[in-house]
């Protein structure tokens, strides 16, 4: 996993203690998932039906939870390249088919944990960075077509990360009307298009 920077405003904060949490989930179900599925091999060699039931579609709820944070990590793992490429972006509007051709690595990381998945995602950014951004894991962008044509706006940079007058920390600015949480003074420029 690639650090995240502490800068990136296109990146959720806690993003890096979801994932953990998501890796976690990852292993409790296929740890449940495996046990299931021999449990319900053993309540079939015993012909217990009802047991090889229970086992089974306990299985199965597994594999589909499995799934479905798999999905989250994949989204995950994409907030975090896209997050990449958006900081070094120099424009406002970023069309979703070049962000594949940007290399700021050289090449797009293809190291997934699911290696087949990633081949997926490749071939469907719109679908994953719309995904990232709807699950909250790629923040101040939002995807809009012009012209046809499906882009990432990138939101505002802030430019200033500390209060002229007193020092205090500019946190969660989203305006130019901020106003110091600590000095109460307002302060202009805090946000520029990036
Ligand atoms: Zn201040």
């Amino acid at each position: 996993m690639k650090e995240l920077s502490k800068e990136n405003i296109y990146i959720c904060k806690s993003l890096k203690s979801k994932m953990m949490f998501m890796f976690i989930q990852l292993q409790i179900y296929i740890g449940i998932g495996f046990i299931g599925t021999l449990l319900s091999i053993s309540a079939l060699t015993d012909a217990n039906v009802i047991a090889c039931a229970i086992f089974s579609s306990t299985t199965i709820i597994c594999f589909v939870l499995l799934y479905l944070t798999i999905k989250k990590i994949l989204y995950a793992e994409e907030a975090i390249y896209c997050s990449e490429i958006f900081e070094n972006e120099t424009k406002p509007f970023i069309d979703i088919g070049t962000i594949y051709s940007q290399s700021i690595y050289g090449f797009r990381p293809q190291k997934s944990f699911v290696i087949f998945e990633r081949k997926k995602t490749m071939q469907n950014t719109f679908k994953y960075v719309s995904g990232a951004i709807k699950k909250g894991y790629l923040i101040n962008c939002t995807i809009e077509i012009n012209n046809g044509i499906p882009q990432v706006a990138l939101a505002k940079k802030v430019v200033k990360d500390s209060c002229p007058y007193c020092g205090a920390p500019i946190i969660n600015a989203i305006n130019n009307n901020y106003r110091c949480s600590y000095c109460g003074k307002k302060i202009t420029n805090v946000i520029e298009r990036k």
